[in-house]
């Protein structure tokens, strides 16, 4: 139960997803509980996030809208969104990281999932920070594409 340990079960994880696998990146909204927030709806520049007139309502995504581009994932004060796709064998992942040291390009980090468990390894191919993320800095992150449901974050491997 998420109200009890804070972490989702897999099929509220999958409820969060498109129902298709995603081929093009989409954001995934993980705020489950009613709080009173909605930079990610004003922060949309498609306006494919919805909360409605009482901001203590969950956020709603319109995937056909979403373009994957990110402004939600470091607009969100809770860091409860990323992106996600599948391409060939990969998990695509462009996180929200605040963390240091901050992760190399082309370094390999541990992939860890909700429970905190180092579950594969993770690429890192991009590491992005600039004055838009102010001090949330985005990395893209390639894992296993069986980890979709599970990877959310990565770990300092040392
Ligand atoms: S990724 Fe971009 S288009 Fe998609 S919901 Fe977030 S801000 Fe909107
Ligand atoms: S900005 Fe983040 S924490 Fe706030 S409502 Fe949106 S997803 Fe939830």
């Amino acid at each position: 139960m998420i109200k009890n340990t804070g972490i989702p079960s897999l099929e509220q994880i999958k409820s969060k997803f498109p129902d298709e696998v995603p081929v093009k990146p989409k954001a995934i909204i993980e705020c489950y509980q009613e709080i009173p927030c909605n930079p990610c709806a004003t922060s949309c520049p498609f306006d494919a996030i919805t909360i409605g007139k009482d901001i203590n309502q969950i956020p709603r995504i319109d995937f056909d809208k979403c373009t994957g581009c990110g402004s939600c994932v470091y607009s969100c004060p809770g860091l409860a969104i990323i992106i996600a796709n599948v391409k060939n064998e990969e998990a695509v992942f462009r996180i929200p990281y605040e963390q240091l040291p901050l992760p190399e390009v082309g370094s390999i980090w541990h992939g860890v999932n909700r429970n905190g468990e180092v579950i594969c390894k993770a690429l890192i191919k991009s590491v992005l920070k600039n004055k838009n993320t102010d001090r949330t800095c985005i990395i893209t992150v390639i894992v296993p594409k069986q980890f979709l449901y599970e990877f959310i974050t990565i770990r300092c491997p040392e």
